[in-house]
């Protein structure tokens, strides 16, 4: 019986141009993004200048973390206490939080069999709330085009939460330059990793103006290389509290070359979803996410529905797969294990229940899809998953790996 032995958060080293970029700021001691001497100019600031380049937004600005990020654009366009903000009912923990952080309620819209946001629900709740955060969980773009016409039509502020679509787009349209704000994570289990980190970009001078002096600038803007002019901050200068959550030179270092390198690690990453997405194509009981035409996605995970599968049905599955060396995460478990995804599990939040989208978020199985497995391990990975859920779907639990009983 095969076996799959490799693991689900191995990502590959730093490249060694980025280690020996790291090297030298470690060497100058200024690892402070405004710790310069004359004449010489910030890796956070080269950072921020290179990405806004390579997204095309006029202004960018580097942060401490991804949540980090989305709670200072909540704030960069007005969002406070009290104030209501639609988000996706299937996401990640950081990002409700990072609602609840400035005070903020989220309202859940729900999820479609597609694992995109609903807009026929987000119609229905658009009254609710002035702002959406709107999350591409899991690399997964809805309709753009129909997104942004629905909340320009209803006068909604679009913050998107890009830490699963660096470098993805919609109808040849990078995710992050759809909204006022774009926000990515470079965290380690992101698309380029700097251990922590994040960055906005915009093409609003208030607002990233706003955002910068959030961030800690200490009134040194004019350091910045992808920042407003300097009007754009004279009314806001003292007027912006500071909540300090800078990125620091060392990871602006490190992520300088990986940015650089971007288009062909997602090449690659969309290598192996071919494999595996290929690999479960007509697996009875297995439904595999639609990816339309206008997505330019990006599948640094895998995801698939077992819909309305019994509880004991799904759980053998992931234990058979498991004892295999595949892990899945099944988002639908009852009691969340490890990070949380679902709109019910976060209880400081008052939801109604929602019950086509707790349909699907009760089938989904994820798994992530590190660029240290190759195309090879992908294809086992693919037969292991077909053979597992083949077997319980058939009721034939005396096929090898059978460590789990549907009664
Ligand atoms: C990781 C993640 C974030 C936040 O990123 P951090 O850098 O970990 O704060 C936000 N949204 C989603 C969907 C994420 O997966």
């Amino acid at each position: 019986m095969e076996r799959f032995t490799g693991s689900f958060t191995q990502q590959e080293p730093i490249p060694e141009e980025a280690i020996a970029a790291a090297l030298r700021v470690l060497q100058s001691g200024r690892l402070h993004r405004y710790n310069t001497i004359p004449g010489e100019v910030a890796e956070a600031a080269l950072l921020e200048e290179e990405f806004a380049a390579q997204t095309g937004a006029s202004y960018c600005l580097a942060v401490a973390s991804g949540g980090y990020a989305l709670a200072c654009a909540l704030r960069a366009v007005g969002v406070g206490p009290g104030d209501r903000v639609l988000t996706n009912a299937f996401t990640l923990a950081p990002v409700p939080g990072a609602i609840a952080s400035v005070g903020a309620v989220p309202v859940f819209v729900g999820v479609t069999e597609g694992l995109v946001i609903d807009l026929e629900d987000l119609a229905a709740k658009a009254d609710q709330a002035r702002v959406l955060m709107l999350s591409h969980m899991r690399g997964h773009i809805c309709d753009m085009d129909a997104l942004m016409a629905l909340c320009a039509a209803r006068g909604i502020t679009v913050i998107e939460d890009c830490a699963h679509t660096m470098g993805a787009g919609w109808a040849g349209r990078l995710t992050g330059r759809w909204g006022t704000v774009g926000c990515f994570s470079t965290q380690t289990y992101k698309h380029a990793n700097s251990g922590e980190g994040g960055l906005l970009i915009s093409d609003d001078a208030e607002v990233m103006a706003r955002a910068i002096l959030l961030s800690g600038s200490y009134m040194l803007y004019d350091r910045h290389r992808a920042a407003p002019p300097p009007e754009a901050f004279a009314d806001l200068r003292l007027q912006t509290p500071n909540i300090s959550g800078r990125m620091d030179n060392l990871r602006a270092a490190i992520l300088r070359p990986q940015l650089r390198d971007l288009a062909r690690q997602c090449a690659r990453w969309n290598d192996r979803y071919r494999v595996l997405d290929a690999g479960l194509a007509g697996v009875p009981g297995l439904t595999r996410v639609a990816r339309p035409e206008a997505e330019g996605f990006v599948a640094s995970s895998y995801q698939f529905l077992l819909l309305d599968w019994q509880d004991d049905a799904i759980r053998a599955v992931i234990a058979r797969c498991a004892a295999r060396g595949v892990e899945l995460k099944w988002f639908g478990a009852p009691e969340p294990v490890a990070f949380t995804s679902r709109y019910d599990s976060w209880g400081y939040v008052p939801s109604e229940p929602m019950p086509a989208t707790d349909r699907v978020l009760y089938g989904i199985l994820d798994m992530r899809l590190p660029l240290t497995f190759s195309l090879e391990d992908c294809a086992l990975i693919a037969r292991i998953i077909r053979a597992e859920v083949s077997a319980v779907f058939q009721g034939d639990l005396s096929a090898p790996g059978g460590v789990a009983r549907v009664e």
